[in-house]
């Protein structure tokens, strides 16, 4: 697969250093002295390198280090640190392409999305910069005798767990409002694409984030990421991945009484109305599924398709998928890349064996990509019922269900019916049965006529198995922050007595 964007990404990953990848603590990169596991090329499949899994130690020492930069950071005026974020976001920009081929390498993104993901890493951070200084405003509440106004402080050292499918747009996600709070950050990333973080702790400790502000931990979750979700000194937790692991982190902190938002998986429906532009509803559908290989959150894994065009959707559905171009990640014009992993390419082609012993039909793809690496054909599937596994469960791979419905009603039943929550799409000419069916389906995000569009004051998370709180905006920082309410008396009252 020769590509000079892919030399020197892998110059890249080889310049970090010798040996596994280590941790960055304290403003400087230290060699991990724990146990190490590897770390494969999903276009190759081939070791791109070692990773070490931080013990107990290490864990505690890049905790400690967020806690002692703590004071020190909080301390430094907002515009101050709205000035070192803007410095974080520049170095980004002149380093996006370097990021995006480390995304290519080590997760095998297509280049397509992953050049414009590193510039959106840049605008979170600039986004939050810019709401540094007004971070602990608060607001005026007067009662008969007292002025009451509350206030935010920042929370304290902070974890962020991020997960494999984006990493380094996810992580400037949590970690830019983070510090923009005044909080301090313990990252730990995937340990299936852990490159772009240190990337991350790199341009951060070069614009100036003082040292022990951004530590960054490499390791497994049931080891790293348990001890730093365990660990006292750690306020709380700011998770992106699967439910299971949303639910074992609430458990894990509950001894420390952690607070925990959660970012995690979902089964977005697709809801397409025989009203709807058919061509924007159709590239919506395709693009919403196939693009970031279908390890995507916001991913439309189930288009729920009005029966009076249900036959010509799925028609002009199956010509798309098969028209889609699968490849080199560093390709320009590649749409779709490898899967992460062999394992979830194992998980995302047993769904296909499910879909088929519940009675769905495979119209097109289906099927492991002979050779090298972990390719899988965009796959879609039809015949559907939503009591099937493969239109409850998250599959996180280019696999898309096809259901149809009969009705309004039977769509917002079909969309609901499923232990997930975080997106719907509708697609309908109608704006009344827009509005009708936004407020009755079970999302914390709906679009309306549009593919996943963000916009970073607005909220972003999920209800049910999709998350517990929002973030983006201020959303962000009502959970990095506490209110503090300060009751002042006019002088006017009188203080019950008692023992007199
Ligand atoms: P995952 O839950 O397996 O892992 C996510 C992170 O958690 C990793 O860093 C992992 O090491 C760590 N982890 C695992 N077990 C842990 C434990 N016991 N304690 C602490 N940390 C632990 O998820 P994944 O497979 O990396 O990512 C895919 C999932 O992420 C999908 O379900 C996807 O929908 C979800 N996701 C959600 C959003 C969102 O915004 N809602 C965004 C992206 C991905």
């Amino acid at each position: 697969m020769p590509s000079a964007k892919r030399d020197r990404a892998i110059a890249r990953v080889k310049k970090i250093g010798v040996g596994p990848l280590g941790h960055y603590i304290g403003g400087v990169p230290k060699p991990g002295a724990g146990p190490v596991f590897d770390n494969v090329e999903p276009a190759t499949g081939r070791l791109l390198g070692q990773v070490s899994d931080a013990t107990a130690d290490e864990v505690d020492e890049a905790v400690d280090a967020a806690r002692k930069a703590f004071p020190v950071w909080k301390a430094i005026a907002g515009t101050e640190r709205r000035a070192i974020l803007h410095r974080v976001a520049d170095l980004i920009v002149a380093r996006a392409d370097e990021i995006a081929a480390i995304e290519c390498l080590d997760a095998g993104q297509p280049w397509r999305y992953m050049s414009k993901a590193a510039i959106r890493g840049a605008e979170n951070f600039r986004f939050f910069a810019d709401r540094a200084p007004a971070a602990a405003d608060g607001r005026s509440l007067p009662s008969a005798d007292h002025l009451n106004y509350t206030t935010r402080q920042p929370i304290g050292p902070v974890a962020v767990i991020t997960p494999w499918n984006t990493p380094f747009m996810l992580s400037t996600w949590k970690i830019a409002p983070a510090l923009a709070a005044g909080c301090t950050v313990v990252h730990k990333p995937a340990e299936w694409s852990p490159y772009s973080a240190r990337l991350l702790v790199e341009i951060a400790c070069e614009a100036g984030v003082p040292a022990g502000v951004l530590n960054s931990m490499n390791g497994l979750g049931e080891s790293t990421g348990r001890r730093l979700t365990e660990h006292p000194d750690i306020k709380a937790v700011a998770f992106v991945g699967e439910s299971r692991t949303g639910s074992a982190i609430i458990s894990q902190g509950a001894a420390t009484l952690k607070r925990v938002h959660l970012e995690l998986g979902g089964k977005n429906p697709i809801i397409v109305f025989d009203d709807a532009d058919f061509e924007q509803a159709l590239d919506a559908a395709v693009f919403m599924i196939y693009s970031l290989n279908g390890q995507r959150c916001t991913s439309s894994s189930r288009v729920l398709v009005q029966r009076s065009i249900h036959d010509e959707f799925v028609r002009r559905l199956v010509e798309r998928v098969r028209r889609l171009k699968v490849g080199n990640p560093f390709d320009p014009a590649t749409d779709v890349g490898p899967l992460i992993h062999a394992k979830h390419l194992a998980k995302v082609a047993g769904y296909v064996e499910v879909a088929r012993s519940d009675g769905a039909t495979v119209a097109a793809g289906g099927t492991k990509i002979e050779g090298d690496g972990f390719y899988f054909h965009p796959t879609l599937i039809v015949g559907a019922e939503q009591s099937m596994r493969i239109a409850r469960e998250e599959i996180f791979g280019p696999v898309l269900t096809v259901i149809a419905f009969d009705d309004e009603n039977d769509a917002i039943r079909k969309a609901n019916d499923i232990d997930y929550g975080l997106a719907a799409y509708l697609w309908t000419r109608d704006l009344g049965r827009g509005l009708r069916v936004a407020n009755a389906v079970d999302a914390g995000m709906v679009w309306v006529n549009s593919e996943n569009v963000r916009h970073l004051p607005t909220p972003f998370g999920g209800m049910k198995a999709s998350g517990i709180g929002r973030d983006g905006g201020d959303w962000s920082f009502e959970f990095l922050m506490e209110t503090k309410n300060v009751a002042l008396a006019y002088g006017t009252h009188r203080v019950p007595r008692i023992g007199v």
